[in-house]
């Protein structure tokens, strides 16, 4: 008996790769799946059946695989990034035809990709990469996809991927062509340094709350479910709430306060710091949460340094203030918020930054669409986002957009109060204060930069401009001092 041929094929059936297959079976689309272990195929062919019979099509050798799609042949990748893509390209390629296309849905380095677009271009073959966002759940049922490179590969599966993507209603599926060459993965990086910075954001709320306002885990996830009602809607508050409510199953109370206060990363959020760095975007609310994952790191360090201030009394700092838990509470989802809009920011500066020197074109508020869900940091304030882009597609930061700029007024006291309770306390918030130094120094028409660019003309006559003439001027500074 023939088999009609499947409409795509998927390699790579680790988590994201067996349930984006389901997914894609799921909305009508018989698709093969190939792994380079091979019980994992037939894992995958097994849940298929379980999950509702789904048109899931197993192989055990990547030749069958290959033939068993129909032309053009449209196959995704879900391996590690790096060379295990190299790796996996090499295997499919021995059997693919030109017209076909290959799509890498893992967290790639964008430059891998436009490398790769280039050697498969050789061969007649056409490649996307794609950012999938959303975890296990969201490959299942709907993540957010950011597909790019070719637009011709991209327009051939347009009708899957618009089925596969989460839905917003009143917004659409969360996926657009983002762009030419490693664009897609580009973008799926800084949405991963955004969802470091809005991590570490919540985290210092967190703190303050228990450190500062002594809230019980309970009260925790209480505040958080409230939050979550409001300005704050959004996945990662949803899961915060949940977490706080989690019993420890292996012992007395609860689980987060067991979970060890070291945590790892996989390099997108420092990939994202490093390109902020080269295009010269400030970008302090992302590297904050990255360089507190380094310090996080040094949970030894840190337990000698404890010791070394104890007998300094820098214990007592905190249980000496007085607190208004209510207010306290009020004050922090404001800083919060406002820190977030500062984060996304600068985001989309480096976004914008990054598809100026490329010439992707990339359009922030439909970005921001995207984003709405289906992935980590889906939240109803990328509406606001959107809805800022909209009013004006060159805005130069989400900081002076008139809603952003009204809602930043309305909170900054209580940002400010947030901080200094915090400094006072000893309780470091890097990442609301990164956020308020970003708005506080973007805010501010004199800066004191006129005084850094004197030292430097005086001491490497790097000249400077003045404020009342056009030129550039050179003084010997240290002659008339
Ligand atoms: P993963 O743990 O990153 O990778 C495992 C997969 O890679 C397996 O299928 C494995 O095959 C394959 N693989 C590894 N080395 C290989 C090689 N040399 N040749 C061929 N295949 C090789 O899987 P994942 O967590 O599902 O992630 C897949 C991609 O999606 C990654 O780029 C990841 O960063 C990205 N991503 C993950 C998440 C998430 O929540 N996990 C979310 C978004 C994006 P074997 O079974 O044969 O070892």
């Amino acid at each position: 008996l023939k088999m009609a041929l499947t409409r795509i094929g998927l390699a790579g059936l680790a988590v994201m790769g067996q349930n984006l297959a389901l997914n894609i079976a799921e909305k009508g689309f018989p698709i093969s799946v190939y792994n380079r272990t091979t019980s994992k195929v037939d894992e995958t062919v097994e849940r298929a059946k379980v999950e509702g019979n789904l048109p899931v099509y197993g192989f055990h050798d990547p030749q069958t695989f290959v033939n068993s799609i129909q032309k053009p042949r449209v196959v995704i990748m879900l391996v590690k990034a790096g060379a295990p893509v190299d790796q996996t390209i090499a295997t499919l390629s021995a059997y693919l035809e030109a017209g076909d296309c290959i799509i890498d849905g893992g967290n790639e380095w964008y430059e891998n990709t436009e490398r790769r677009e280039k050697s498969m271009a050789e061969l007649g073959l056409l490649y996307l990469g794609m950012g999938v966002s959303g975890g296990e759940e969201g490959a299942r049922h709907g993540p957010s996809l950011m597909p790019g490179g070719s637009f011709e590969a991209y327009k051939y599966i347009e009708d899957i991927l618009l089925k596969v993507a989460a839905q917003v209603p009143d917004s659409g599926p969360c996926v657009t062509y983002v762009g030419k060459g490693g664009s897609g993965n580009f973008v799926k990086m800084v949405h991963n340094g955004i969802e470091y910075g809005d991590m570490q954001l919540i985290a210092e709320a967190y703190d303050v709350l228990k450190s500062v306002g002594k809230l019980s885990n309970d009260e925790l996830q209480q505040v958080f479910s409230q939050w979550n009602k409001g300005e704050l809607l959004s996945f990662l508050i949803e899961i915060t709430a949940d977490i706080f409510g989690i019993k420890d199953d292996k012992g007395e109370g609860y689980l987060v306060d067991k979970v060890l206060d070291k945590t790892g990363m996989k390099g997108t959020g420092k990939w994202t710091v490093q390109q902020a760095a080269d295009l010269s975007v400030a970008a302090p609310t992302i590297e904050a949460s990255l360089d507190s994952r380094f310090l996080s790191g040094l949970k030894e360090e840190r337990v000698e340094a404890a010791k070394v201030f104890k007998s300094d009394g820098f214990d007592d700092i905190l249980s000496s203030q007085p607190i208004d838990k209510a207010k306290l509470v009020d004050d922090v989802r404001q800083a919060l918020y406002a820190s977030k809009i500062c984060s996304y920011a600068q985001g989309m500066n480096l976004l914008r930054a990054k598809s100026i020197e490329k010439g992707w074109g990339l359009k922030l508020g439909e970005l921001a669409r995207i984003w709405k869900g289906g992935c980590i940091i889906r939240a109803i304030f990328l509406d606001r986002i959107k809805k800022a882009y909209d009013r004006n597609a060159d805005l130069a930061n989400l900081l002076v957009d008139p809603e952003f700029a009204k809602e930043i007024v309305d909170r900054h006291q209580a940002w400010r109060r947030v901080i200094c309770l915090a400094i006072n306390a000893g309780i470091s918030t890097p990442g609301m204060s990164a956020s308020l130094a970003y708005f506080d120094t973007y805010r501010r028409e004199r800066l004191p930069a006129n005084l850094v660019q004197a030292q430097r003309d005086y001491f490497g006559a790097h000249t400077y401009e003045r404020i009342d003439m056009d030129g550039s001027f050179h003084t010997e500074w240290f002659k008339i001092a």
